[in-house]
């Protein structure tokens, strides 16, 4: 992948990311002008950001969890990649999409609804993605090992395990993009680990402070439930 980092499209100057990606848009700290947050970092970590909110508000109001959890933002870390298939019903060729979330496609020849299944097992799609997420997982863990580059002076650079999506090069100053390195959804997947770990955490603290003991249940609770909405997609990090 090409080196990018984070360049306002209307000034060229190298510019951070805000803390919270769910910001669609951001304002370039040099010039001010709107850039595309999507654009910039990708579908993954924003998503993250979106889960670990709806977390949050799962825990400050567990009485809704049911419909909580239905309502729950989809995390795009699945697979963005296909297989080559033949269409069952008219033999045109179709690609059969290997994100183990997504059990439906629509051949683009014929308009039929085909299932996933009937082309490719959900085992051999878990194993495949399993195979994914730890590729992506020890991408990650080699780019903490080395360190990452600065895309405009190519100094090495420590990289931050608190679930960011981009630092500051301590050369130039230049913002470096962490997906620019390893697969954005490797990203954010530590990204999503950091921020259930943190609220965690703060349920521990709020614990030994002797705080009301219902809100440490309810981060609990919330934190349970977010395993269990997500299980796939925390398999490659738990697993390692
Ligand atoms: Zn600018
Ligand atoms: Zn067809
Ligand atoms: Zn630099």
């Amino acid at each position: 992948m090409a080196e990018r980092g984070v360049t306002c499209q209307r000034c060229g100057a190298s510019t951070p990311l805000p803390a919270d990606l769910r910001a669609a848009t951001f304002a370039c700290a040099f010039c001010g002008a709107q850039n595309d947050t999507a654009a910039v970092v990708g579908r993954e970590a924003p998503s993250a950001d979106a889960l670990l909110g709806h977390i949050a508000q799962i825990a400050a109001d567990p009485a809704n969890l049911r419909a909580m959890v239905q309502n729950a933002p989809r995390f795009e870390g699945g697979s963005a990649g296909t297989r080559a298939a033949s269409c069952m019903r008219c033999h045109a060729p179709v690609a059969v999409p290997l994100d183990v979330t997504i059990h439906q496609f629509a051949c683009g020849a014929c308009g039929s609804t085909e299932r996933v299944e009937a082309y490719i097992s959900d085992k051999e799609r878990l194993d495949i993605d399993m195979a994914r997420q730890l590729a992506g997982n020890e991408a990650f863990k080699r780019l903490k090992a080395e360190g990452v580059p600065c895309v405009r002076c190519a100094g090495k650079n420590a990289v931050p395990d608190d679930g960011s999506v981009q630092l500051v090069c301590r050369f130039c100053n230049a913002t470096i993009l962490l997906t620019d390195h390893v697969d954005a959804s490797a990203i954010a997947r530590n990204r999503l680990k950091h921020g259930v770990f943190a609220m965690r955490d703060e349920a521990l603290r709020a614990n030994a402070a002797n705080e009301r003991r219902t809100r440490t249940l309810a981060i609990t609770v919330a934190v349970l439930v977010a395993l269990v909405v997500l299980g796939v997609n925390l398999i490659g990090f738990l697993r390692r």
